[in-house]
């Protein structure tokens, strides 16, 4: 008979609930994982960041070899694309990624229960697998993550009308891509299937991309998009989209009717709760439906928690992990703290651009007085060595005590050099701290000692 009683039981295998049940088996928990996935992972690493991931940078090669190259003296003659072994690629890193959580959770005496939870008792789940098995916690976590969110008048045919698990495995580099939403996931994707040979035309609500980002980092990126042949719509609000004979029409308040082979709807994300039996439970959800959590990330329901994109915020990998591991932490010993004013937020775009911290227009509506320190990346011996010079370093630090306050990045390996920034954050470093240390020589992190430098307007190179 296989156990049925655990001190945690967590409900998903993503980055939030699979780190979760790890913590907590190391906090000395017999812990219990479901999920109804054929594989451990959830979003990120089975249809999200991670198969993402491997298609831009397989892309970006491609892109490379025949746009960059001959500027390095480097011949290559005639070029082609396999598809096929690009999604080949692709496939086997997420299938030794997911085995890697199982392994973990083997390591860890965590045990997988396969398939779909319901809360039905105070401390009672049950599990939907091949028969239904009822499995009790002292504590639950609920980790479910997100889907992606549609739009009323765009028909999702889950194939040619469709979000972003499509758009990770088109069976054909299409012809012409529409992409609703220029957001995180409509410009990584678009880019991919741009740099592959698609023609790709964004349909924005909002008269800039990247709703949320630092705006002049997200003019920036703007120009830089156009530049590479990306086409955009601003202002655009989508009312229709359908599928008509062997073309998709895409349609926008006053706008002409547009025909495309593929659409990518990539209009934000929306928890992922149904068949949970959250009501019955008694865990509370807001108006748009992400679960309501207090301190210790305790729902509504005594002994039932709920942390990553199902309780919203940053939906981001990162953000749900750390939840997990402080909501055990705080279950179990009573401390657990996340620092939400230092989470870092990347676009693995070329360039790629990444934050942490307020933003310039979040400070002047805080009143918080700052200043800004700035270095281009023209000016860095060692962008301008890869060929890579698009971007700009922005810090912004406290007028009177120099705290440093965010950091803004557009450039080469922008997702890297953020963390130096966040580790800045969240020790309460002044600008002048980075400024006097050591950043090794030639490296694009001398940007961020410049920009540091910038901010009392004594950079050298600029
Ligand atoms: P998003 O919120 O980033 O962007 C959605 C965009 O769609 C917005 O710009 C919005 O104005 C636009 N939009 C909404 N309704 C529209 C309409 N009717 N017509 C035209 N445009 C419309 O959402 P996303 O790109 O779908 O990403 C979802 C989430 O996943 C985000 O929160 C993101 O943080 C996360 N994510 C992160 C990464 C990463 O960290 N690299 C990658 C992928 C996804």
């Amino acid at each position: 008979m296989a156990d049925t009683k655990f001190d945690l039981v967590v409900i998903g295998g993503g980055p939030g609930g699979y780190v979760a049940a790890i913590r907590g088996a190391q906090l000395g928990l017999k812990v219990a994982c479901v999920e109804r996935a054929s594989t451990l992972g959830g979003t990120c690493l089975n249809v999200g960041c991670i198969p993402s991931k491997a298609l831009l940078d397989s892309s970006e090669r491609y892109h490379q070899v025949q746009s960059e190259l001959e500027n390095h003296g480097i011949g290559v003659g005639q070029v082609s694309l396999d598809l096929g072994q690009m999604m080949k690629r692709k496939a086997a890193i997420v299938d030794q990624l997911t085995k890697g959580v199982e392994f973990l959770f083997k390591k860890n005496k965590v045990t997988w229960l396969r398939g779909a939870a319901e809360l039905t008792g105070a401390h009672t789940v049950t599990v939907r697998g091949d028969e239904p098995t009822a499995v009790e916690g002292d504590r639950i976590i609920i980790a479910t993550g997100s889907t992606s969110a549609r739009l009323p008048g765009v028909e999702w045919d889950g194939d040619r009308i469709g979000g972003s698990t499509q758009a990770l495995s088109y069976p054909e580099v299409p012809g012409t891509l529409a992409v609703i939403g220029a957001g995180v996931i409509g410009l990584e994707l678009g880019s991919v299937w741009r740099r592959l040979g698609s023609e790709v035309v964004f349909f924005e609500y909002l008269d800039q991309i990247l709703p949320g980002t630092d705006g002049q980092t997200a003019k920036q990126a703007l120009r830089l998009f156009k530049k590479q042949g990306l086409e955009f719509r601003l202002g655009a609000r989508v009312e229709r989209a359908v599928v008509s004979g062997d073309k998709c029409v895409v349609e926008a308040a006053g706008m002409a009717p547009f025909e495309a082979d593929r659409v990518l709807l990539a209009v934000g994300r929306k928890p992922a709760t149904d068949g949970l039996g959250l009501e019955a439970a008694g865990v509370a959800t807001d108006e748009r439906g992400f679960i309501k959590v207090g301190d210790g990330w305790e729902t509504s329901a005594k002994g039932v928690y709920a942390i990553g994109d199902v309780i919203g915020g940053a939906l981001l990998a990162h953000k749900a992990s750390d939840e997990g591991v402080a909501c055990v932490e705080r279950i179990v010993t009573g401390v657990g703290h996340v620092n939400y004013d230092a989470v870092p937020a990347i676009v693995y775009t070329e360039p790629q651009i990444a934050s942490v911290g307020a933003t310039e227009e979040q400070l002047k509506e805080r009143e918080v007085p700052y200043r800004k320190g700035l270095f281009r990346f023209k000016a860095n011996g060692r962008a301008l060595a890869m060929g890579h010079t698009d971007g700009q370093i922005k810090l912004l630090a406290h007028e009177q005590t120099d705290r440093l306050l965010g950091a803004h990045i557009i450039g080469p390996a922008a997702g890297d050099l953020i963390a130096e920034a966040t580790v800045a954050l969240e020790f309460g470093a002044s600008s002048e701290d980075l400024a006097r240390a050591f950043h090794a020589h030639p490296t694009l992190a001398e940007a961020l000692k410049e920009a540091a430098l910038d901010v009392d307007g004594r950079a050298i190179h600029a």
